[in-house]
């Protein structure tokens, strides 16, 4: 997510929140998960009976997120879309796999109008909880079984919610002819039931039926259009490789398709609203240029091909949604030095924080981190402002923002993407590049992007990795700057002094 291109609204917010922000801060985040399921689901019993599969997957900042006691391994949702801010008959199918034995499990849902639950072919029993949905089969589901539930609900893209931080309105956000997405954090709930946590992963196929004259368009491939009897017209998209619940893209409008060719073949496809394809082409014909940069610093782009949605909304808000980043109209019709910084930071994400999946929220540091400290090192190579200016005044404010946000590693929920996440964690980055020195840092983020390649990873992870490639045990160095209220000195910058911070 990038908001450097800040709205007036969220300027006032983070004002106002910055004046206002506690430090309730959570304990450092645990350094002994290696696994990528989650510490909180609970074991099956020695028996095998059947229990209760867990509400959540026990996040530091949305424990009742994602869901305990199976995977999933793919999801269907059939979408017969109506028109913007009108509700709509849906259907999402989820094939998942039982990792004990469940009398029950959760699905992530909220708002929409429930209609019918289904699991393998029998209705079950339903129970809405806040955000949770609790589904009692027929029967009990036994351990390593597959099985399908499909839920049937009234879509209603009229729910939106709204965030303090930086990411303003999420959810469902209408655009004047259709609608784009806006996921993360955890609004793709209000989507399609999921398991709405970042570490989950699992591929999507989207049926999306638009009235005549509309487009869809969707991560990954589009593998049909069909017209219909009644003229209407079915798109289906597969997401061709996992996608995590807050990485969703389904974006419906007058939309044109602009194909074109980047690095080793790579199929690029942005779409466009028809009348912004002329106005936003001269920066959008930067994104080749865009993929090969980055590949010289981050190996081989991760997925089968990638695209820019531009986005008919008034929202300050760019989202790395996989393979179809989400960049607001707005940051293709200023300046190319914005532009770019909003282009090139959500191109990174797709490497790091699509591709690379955290492992928790507390992890957000190294994703918004990373795309911040390319967008802006890119930048600076292009016209762009300097780059350890930038990190110097990041610097000079480290400690208030620990105060304010929570240090790197140590979010808050409602500090989650504040400045600390973005320049605040570039700053990490940057600190690690000073003491190990450029050629050694180039090979820590590329052994990071390539051996990691589809995996979650966590902090932790990074820090054993550039020890290992740096071939000196960075904990002692990193730690400091990831947790804790003071700010270490910045290797090479003597000179670099921190604000104080009263009380
Ligand atoms: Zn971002």
């Amino acid at each position: 997510m990038s908001t450097y291109r800040t709205s007036r609204r969220g300027t006032r917010v983070a004002l106002a929140a910055a004046i206002t922000a506690t430090a309730a801060l959570i304990g450092p985040v645990s350094h002994a998960t290696p696994s990528t399921t989650a510490s909180t689901t609970p074991p099956a019993t020695a028996s095998g009976s059947p229990s209760p599969g867990a509400a959540g997957l026990g996040d530091p900042l949305f424990p009742l997120d994602g869901n305990g006691g199976y995977k999933v391994t793919r999801h269907v949702l059939d979408f017969d879309w109506k028109a913007p801010g009108t509700a709509f008959p849906a259907t999402a199918t989820i094939k998942a796999r039982a990792t004990q034995s469940l009398s029950s499990f959760h699905l992530d849902f909220a708002g929409n109008t429930l209609r019918k639950v289904l699991v393998n072919g029998a209705t079950a029993r339903t129970e809405r909880d806040g955000d949770e949905l609790v589904v009692t089969p027929a029967k009990p589901l036994p351990e390593g079984s597959r099985f399908t539930v499909e839920v049937a609900y009234t879509a209603d893209p009229t729910q939106i919610r709204h965030r303090d931080d930086a990411i303003e309105d999420y959810g469902w956000i209408p655009t004047p002819d259709g609608t784009v997405l806006y996921p993360q954090p955890n609004g793709a709930k209000m989507i399609f039931p999921a398991n709405d946590h970042p570490s989950q992963r699992a591929p999507i196929t989207f049926r999306i039926t638009t009235p005549p004259g509309l487009s869809a368009a969707a991560n990954g491939k589009l593998v049909d259009r069909a017209e219909q009897p009644d003229g209407r017209i079915r798109w289906t998209y597969d997401t061709e490789q996992p996608v995590a619940a807050q990485l969703a893209q389904l974006a419906i409008g007058k939309f044109t398709f602009v194909d074109s060719v980047g690095p080793r073949g790579l199929p690029i496809r942005d779409v466009v609203p028809d009348a912004l394809v002329e106005p936003t082409a001269a920066y959008r014909e930067l994104t080749a240029g865009h993929i090969a940069w980055l590949e010289q610093r981050l190996g081989p782009y991760p997925f089968k091909r990638y695209g820019v949605l531009v986005g008919d909304t008034d929202l300050g808000v760019a989202l790395e949604t996989q393979t179809l980043s989400l960049v607001p109209k707005a940051d293709l019709l200023g300046t190319r030095v914005d532009a770019e910084r909003n282009l090139v930071h959500e191109l990174t994400h797709q490497w790091l924080g699509d591709d690379l999946a955290i492992r928790t929220w507390s992890d957000l540091w190294l994703s918004e981190g990373h795309a911040r400290f390319y967008e802006r090192l890119y930048s600076q190579e292009h016209g762009g402002d300097s780059f350890e200016a930038a990190m110097r005044t990041a610097y000079e404010n480290h400690d208030l923002w620990r105060r304010d946000f929570g240090a790197p590693a140590e979010p808050t929920e409602p500090n989650l993407f504040k400045r600390m996440r973005y320049d605040g964690s570039a700053l990490v980055f940057y600190a690690l590049r000073e003491q190990v020195g450029d050629a050694a840092f180039r090979k820590i983020e590329k052994a990071w992007a390539t051996e990691y390649r589809g995996r979650t990873v966590g902090t932790a992870d990074y820090i054993a990795l550039a020890s290992r490639i740096a071939g000196q045990d960075l904990e002692g160095f990193l730690r400091p700057w990831l947790y804790g209220a003071k700010t270490p000195p910045m290797p090479g910058h003597p000179d670099w002094v921190v604000t104080p911070v009263q009380g």
